[in-house]
């Protein structure tokens, strides 16, 4: 692993129409775009990436955004006015925050003191020291974006490997979809029938998740969601579960391996009831096990 800070001045980010970048980010949990080093760069597709922007004064400069490189350095024409070629990277940024918000440079001083932070004045690329890392991952913990959904972990905030994510896809986070769904289908999960709201009262309300299941294959450009057939809801374990395989699970083949290993609705299957489907087996079976 390496991590280096990528630092911009706000021209770099009014590049992009910045808000709406920081709006499909919280929406999507990804924004891809190159970005334009200079020189070759020794990084490798993975590094995490902090972005800074280094405005003219400390209300405009800090720490504002987290992504990881997507690709190694190439060179590439650097505009549209320009023949000249420039190196570059791609960098999926996974978590941003509005401009105005960032983690102004008095705190990161603060919190790891010493001249790294000047170094990465205006555009640059920035080797992270190992040090650096928890700090930076608390700090973004600390004042970094937040998600609507409690259960989700914001990109940043842990070392990369110690959490494992969840691939979904931006239907499933797009809250008017998702009210509707559940409007429809109601709040227990479809494949295993937990409840979050009789298990923990009002405390589990909000708690369910909403899956896909429309293969990807399958949308088109011209795709329409639809919520209530194409959005179902889930528990967060047969979620993680349906998420293990890629095409993801179905809820019938979720039941399947439920009932495989003798879990029904949440329950464990008693010895009576295991002794029962014992002797069914071997009536049907004709008597053969
Ligand atoms: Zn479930
Ligand atoms: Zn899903």
């Amino acid at each position: 692993m390496a991590a280096v800070i990528l630092g911009c001045d706000t021209n770099g980010l009014h590049r992009w129409d910045y808000g709406a970048v920081v709006a499909q980010v919280a929406q999507s949990g990804r924004f891809l775009d190159r970005w334009r080093v200079g020189f070759c760069p020794d990084i490798l597709p993975g590094t995490e990436a902090w972005l800074l922007v280094q405005g003219g004064n400390d209300a405009g400069s800090g720490l504002i955004g987290h992504g990881s490189v997507a690709s190694e350095p190439y060179q590439a024409a650097a505009g549209d006015d320009s023949d000249a070629n420039d190196w570059f990277i791609a960098v999926a940024f996974d978590a941003l925050l509005p401009l105005g918000e960032q983690i102004r440079p008095g705190t990161l001083r603060e919190a790891f003191p010493g001249d790294l932070w000047a170094k990465a004045n205006g555009p640059s690329l920035v080797t992270l020291p190992p040090s650096s890392w928890p700090v930076l991952q608390r700090l973004w913990r600390e004042y970094g974006p937040t998600t609507p959904d409690p259960t989700e972990v914001v990109a940043g905030t842990f070392p990369p490997g110690g959490v494992s994510h969840i691939q979904v896809n931006r239907f499933e986070r797009d809250p008017d979809a998702r009210r509707a769904c559940l409007a429809f289908h109601g709040t227990s999960c479809a494949a295993c029938g937990f409840s979050f709201e009789s298990a923990y009262g009002e405390a589990g309300t909000g708690a369910t998740a909403v899956h896909h299941v429309v293969p990807p294959a399958m949308i088109g450009s011209g795709y329409q969601l639809d919520p209530i057939a194409d959005l179902i809801p889930l528990c967060h374990n047969c979620h993680a579960v349906a998420h293990g395989a890629n095409p993801a699970r179905t809820v019938s083949e979720l039941r399947s391996i439920m009932s495989a290993a003798g879990h029904v609705r949440g329950e464990v299957v008693t010895d009576l009831a295991l002794q029962a489907q014992e002797d069914a087996r071997r009536i049907l079976g004709g008597g053969k096990t």
